[in-house]
């Protein structure tokens, strides 16, 4: 029962990318002013005033007709509606029995609604703001110059103040919840929009490596943050005969062969430093803290690892060799040594590296140079 009405209460009739608040809130509140007649209808009913039952029942319809209305997505008819039965209903206690009912304070529950719930702009939210300021005046002018047409006998002066101070309270918490956990919810939303938007933008979506973008980035921020003794050690890997793969077994075959080599770098290269998709069938490995020599070693390691792979597609074993060049960079960073200057240094590393990997390819591929 509980869940069926909170299910009810928080149908969602809007498009996927939009927030339910405004429903929410309008929904929530209406309903609201529906109970809030229905006590009406019983006090007025037991005191024997039919007229004020008949006029509260009408009050309850319009309510009720609002709360529908945000089931068919029709939420700022259904805040129109509700405002305006809430200002009849407000002028009409006043004329009635004056001051002394409370009603008047629902002008606050109005004033906060048009902030939170509706997505208009700043300017026509003030507009609205200074109209229900106006609803507020015109009230108070009428009792300052007008006397009740009812006095209200203590104790229904006082059933009054309760039911309207009670609804009033009632209104604002269900509309600064929601508002609240909307808002809640929308950040952390953004959040991980932003933190997926981040992923996207520094990785390479076919291989998931990083792209050449923030892998040179990461390489001039480790060289800046300066936590290497040893030195760092950079290598470009360039697949061999490529475009033969591409053209024997077609593209998907070579994204496939792309995508299990980019695997094999990942979980080679975590123990060592980063594999950087460079660009088309070239990748960039970064060793962390690691001379030349060393950098050449596990290298090698990772050659003989690539010529064994074995890669398939559609049945078809492909087979894939790689070479490299591989150099050293200059760690030391100088205090006039800018990010554009470590940059410098590494695409120039990389020159050279690129050097060494041609000469790979013109003495006969699968091979790394030093
Ligand atoms: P070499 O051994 O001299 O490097 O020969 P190669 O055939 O690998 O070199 P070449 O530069 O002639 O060809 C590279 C090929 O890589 C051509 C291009 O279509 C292919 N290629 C680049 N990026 C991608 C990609 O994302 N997917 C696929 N399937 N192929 C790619
Ligand atoms: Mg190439
Ligand atoms: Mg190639």
């Amino acid at each position: 029962m509980k869940t069926k009405l909170a299910k009810l209460i928080f149908k969602d009739v809007t498009g996927a990318n939009e927030s339910n608040r405004v429903s929410y809130i309008v929904r929530i509140n209406s309903l609201m002013m529906c109970i809030y007649f229905l006590i009406w209808i019983s006090v007025f009913g037991i005191s024997a005033r039919y007229i004020n039952t008949a006029i509260c029942f009408v009050g309850l319809t319009a309510y009720a007709f609002s709360t529908y209305l945000t089931y068919r997505n029709k939420n700022i008819a259904a805040l129109f509606l509700y405002s305006a039965v809430t200002v009849i209903w407000m002028f009409r206690f006043v004329i009635q029995w004056g001051w002394e009912c409370g009603i008047q304070h629902f002008v606050f529950v109005l004033l906060v609604l048009v902030f939170v719930a509706t997505y208009r702009s700043m300017k026509e939210k003030i507009l609205a703001s200074i109209g229900v300021f106006c609803i507020r005046m015109l009230l108070y002018m009428w009792h300052i110059t007008n006397e009740p047409l009812e006095t209200l006998p203590k104790p229904m002066s006082v059933t009054f103040q309760i039911i309207n101070i009670v609804s009033i309270f009632l209104s604002l918490i269900v509309i600064l919840t929601i508002f609240t956990r909307d808002k809640l919810a929308t950040e952390a939303k953004l959040a991980q929009y932003n933190r997926q938007l981040k992923v996207v933008a520094e990785h390479d979506h076919l291989t998931g490596l990083l792209n050449r973008r923030s892998g040179m980035s990461d390489m001039v921020s480790k060289i800046m943050g300066g936590s290497f003794s040893t030195g760092m050690s950079i290598a470009i890997g360039d697949i061999d005969l490529f475009k033969k793969v591409n053209d024997t077994y077609g593209h998907e075959a070579g994204d496939e062969v792309l995508k299990s080599l980019a695997k094999l770098f990942d979980d080679f290269m975590t123990q060592y430093g980063e594999a950087i998709r460079w660009g088309g069938e070239e990748f960039v490995f970064v060793f962390d803290d690691m001379n030349l020599d060393d950098a050449f070693v596990a290298l090698d390691g990772l050659r003989l690892k690539i010529s064994t792979l074995e890669i398939y597609w559609k049945d078809i074993k492909i087979p894939v060799t790689m070479t490299f060049g591989v150099t050293d960079v200059n760690v030391m960073v100088s205090a006039s040594d800018t990010e554009l200057d470590i940059s410098n240094r590494i695409e120039q590393a990389i020159d050279d590296a690129d050097k060494k990997l041609y000469m790979g390819k013109e003495s006969g591929r699968n091979k790394v140079v030093i």
